[in-house]
C-alpha cells in the first residue's frame, strides 16, 4: 500500500452530496453515504477539510435572476447561509459514522458552530476532527469553490479535491459527445485558455500563485478517495 502522500487535504463537497440525485433538500441516507466516503480519507491519515456548498438549498445568482425582489447580494448571504444549514447536516452525518467534526463558520451561528478563523482550525485539526468549513467566504458575489482555494491557502492545505458526479475533466462535454476523453493531467493555464469548465477562474487564480494542486474525480467510486489522498492517479489532476 502506498504511503501519505498529503497531510492536509481540503475536499470541496457541493451541497448536492447532501440529496439524492437530481433531487434538492438533505437526505439521510445520502449525508451519510457522503460521510462514509470522507471517513475513508480520515483514515487514509491525512487532515481532513471540508467546504461544503449549498446548490441542493439555494444559488444566489440563480434566486436573484428569478426573482424581481431579491438583489444579488441578500441572494448570495441566503445563499451562504444555505451553507450553513449544509455543514450542521455534514457535521451529525460524519458523527453518526463515527468520525469526530466540527464546523467553523464564515458566518457563525452561535448555537451550531464557531467563526472560522485558521487558528480555530489548527486546534480542531489537533484534536483529530473533520474541519467543516461553511459560510462560504462570508462575501457576496464569490462562490464556494473561491472559498475552497482561499481556504486551503488560509489553512495550509497541500491538495484540494472536488468532488463531482464525473470521473474528472473531459476535453469536452461527456454527456453532449461520448467521444470526449478524460484528461488526466493539466495545468491551470490550460484550462483557462481551453475554457474548461471545472471552476471558476478566481478560484483557479488563487490556486495557482499558491501552488495548490487540484484533484477532480468522482469521490463515490470505489477506492477514489483514499487514491487522491495517497498521491495514486485518479480523475484529473490540475497545478500550476
Ligand atoms: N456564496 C457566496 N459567497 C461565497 C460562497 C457562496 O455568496 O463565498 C453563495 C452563492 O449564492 C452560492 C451559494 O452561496 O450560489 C451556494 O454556494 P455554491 O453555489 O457554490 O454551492 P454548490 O454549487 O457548491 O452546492
Amino acid at each position: 500500500m502506498s504511503g501519505l502522500k498529503y497531510k492536509r487535504v481540503l475536499i470541496k463537497l457541493s451541497g448536492e452530496s447532501l440529496c439524492e440525485k437530481g433531487g434538492s433538500g438533505i437526505d439521510s441516507g445520502a449525508a451519510k453515504l457522503t460521510a462514509e466516503k470522507i471517513k475513508e480519507a480520515v483514515q487514509a491519515g491525512s487532515d481532513i477539510a471540508v467546504v461544503i456548498g449549498g446548490g441542493n438549498l439555494l444559488r444566489g445568482a440563480a434566486l436573484s435572476l428569478s426573482s424581481d425582489m431579491i438583489p444579488r447580494d441578500t441572494a448570495d448571504y441566503m445563499g451562504m447561509l444555505a451553507t450553513v444549514i449544509n455543514g450542521s447536516a455534514l457535521c451529525e452525518a460524519l458523527k453518526s459514522v463515527n468520525v469526530p467534526a466540527a464546523v467553523l463558520s464564515a458566518l457563525p451561528v452561535k448555537a451550531l458552530n464557531e467563526e472560522f478563523t485558521s487558528a480555530a482550525a489548527e486546534m480542531h485539526f489537533q484534536a483529530g476532527e473533520v474541519v467543516i468549513l461553511s459560510g462560504g467566504t462570508g462575501c457576496p458575489f464569490f462562490s464556494t469553490d473561491t472559498c475552497a482555494a482561499l481556504r486551503a491557502c488560509q489553512i495550509r492545505a497541500d491538495l484540494i479535491v472536488k468532488a463531482t458526479k464525473v470521473d474528472g475533466v473531459y476535453t469536452e462535454d461527456p454527456i453532449k459527445n461520448p467521444d470526449a476523453e478524460l484528461i488526466e493531467k493539466i495545468s491551470f493555464s490550460e484550462i483557462i485558455s481551453n475554457d474548461l469548465k471545472v471552476i471558476d477562474h478566481t478560484a483557479m487564480t488563487l490556486c495557482r500563485e499558491n501552488n495548490i494542486p487540484l484533484r477532480v474525480l468522482n469521490m463515490f467510486k470505489k477506492g477514489n478517495i483514499i487514491k487522491a489522498v495517497q498521491g495514486e492517479r485518479v480523475g484529473t489532476e490540475i497545478s500550476a
